[in-house]
């Protein structure tokens, strides 16, 4: 700055406090590191295929030149395709377009759900181990947030009972169920949905079941999606970032009666999914026959690693996800078997109580680079 600047004040400058409940928070960061093998945040481990990403371009570039507008505020175009999607994956007729909403992630879909449902003097219940960031939210929006541990490893289940005594305990006005769950990777029976649901049902309180990948269940194993005709207050959250294999697209989803989705079109930003977003998630869409047998390459490649991590003796819990959450052979130190990995170039992820580790399902190349390495690091 010049020394004659006009700008320059005579006391030496302090940055402005941040809010009192933020100050020495750190902020989400699963480490990015460069390595052959990244197996540690649940991504999908293909690209698009040459003639997606040529459409892809196609429907950026026809999307870039109308860039001077403001896009569809209502995305009408991509709720529909939604919804069409959804009828065809779980076999429910399709929702109506105003009973589908989306935003960047869905993260940002269920940030939405809190500043519009949650809030001060207002309580979020969600059962431990859970995704790292619905705290987050809830501090974000001054809601309460309330844990309760889930059933024993490695089911890590809960059961009708728990989650109504869980409910008429701390009087929650939302809960989260998240199914397949991150990190165990484990399913609700539909038992536990349906028990929360009724007994959030006299209060009013709404039910959030957190379905990010859902694509990825065992045969047989249903999707909260078919509660929804009977159950108003359910909200089913979904994303594009897994099954889809658009973590870098960014666009989250959830299906709710339409009552609920207005509360969002109130708190959400003004134009908050762009154009170039919605042409990419519609481009994707339109490709999922491709997208979707991917997933059926990764299920069995889930099936096989669970299988083999049996085999050698680890604990391992059952997965429905694409991923698979397991502890190193007996007495084994998890950092240092993670560090050891790292050095071969396999990144996954110590996350939840330790021993316990979570390796995502890569390509079959990526999961025979695990194995090895993991034979060299842990040995039997
Ligand atoms: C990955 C994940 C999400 C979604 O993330 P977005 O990329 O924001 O859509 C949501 N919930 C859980 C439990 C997840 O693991």
């Amino acid at each position: 700055m010049p020394a004659d600047s006009s700008l320059q004040t005579a006391a030496p400058t302090r940055l402005p406090a941040r809010r009192d409940d933020l100050l020495g928070v750190e902020p989400y960061g699963a480490p990015q590191i460069d390595v052959p093998h990244p197996l540690n945040v649940n991504e999908n481990p293909f690209g698009p295929s040459a003639a997606l990403a040529a459409d892809l371009a196609r429907a950026v570039q026809q999307a870039a030149a109308g860039l001077n507008r403001y896009p569809d505020r209502e995305f009408t175009a991509l709720r529909a395709d939604l919804a069409s999607y959804l009828a065809e994956e779980s076999g429910i007729p399709a929702p109506p377009v105003e009973a589908v909403w989306a935003a960047n992630g869905s993260n940002e879909v269920m940030h939405q759900l809190l500043l519009a449902y949650g809030g001060p003097g207002r309580t979020a219940l969600g059962f431990t181990p859970h995704y790292s960031m619905y705290p987050e939210y809830a501090r974000d929006t001054f809601t309460r947030w309330v844990t309760v541990p889930r059933g024993a490893a490695p089911e890590f289940a809960l059961t009708p009972e728990q989650v109504t005594a869980a409910i008429a305990e701390h009087e929650p006005d939302i809960v989260v169920l998240t199914s397949p769950n991150n990190p165990t990777g484990t399913a609700l029976d539909p038992a536990v949905i349906r028990a929360a649901a009724e007994a959030l049902a006299p209060r009013a309180g709404m039910l959030v079941v957190d379905e990010a990948y859902g694509e990825f269940r065992r045969e047989g194993v249903p999707s909260a999606l078919e509660l929804l005709s009977e159950t108003p207050h359910l909200v089913v959250t979904r994303t594009m970032s897994k099954a889809f294999a658009l973590a870098g697209g960014r666009i989250g989803y959830l299906v709710a009666d339409p009552g609920i989705v207005d509360g969002l079109r109130v708190v959400r930003l003004p134009y908050h999914l762009s154009a170039v977003t919605q042409a990419v998630a519609r481009t994707a869409l339109a490709h999922r026959g491709e997208l979707l047998a991917q997933v059926a390459v990764l299920r069995a490649e889930r099936d096989a690693l669970v299988a083999w991590l049996a085999a050698r003796g680890h604990v391992v819990a059952p997965s429905d996800a694409n991923f698979v959450y397991f502890q190193p052979l007996d007495g084994a130190d998890r950092h240092r078997t993670w560090q050891g990995l790292l050095d071969r170039g396999v990144l996954i992820r110590e996350v939840g109580e330790a021993p316990w580790m979570r390796v995502s399902v890569g390509t079959p190349d990526d999961n025979a680079a695990f194995r090895s390495a993991l034979e060299e690091v842990d040995p039997r």
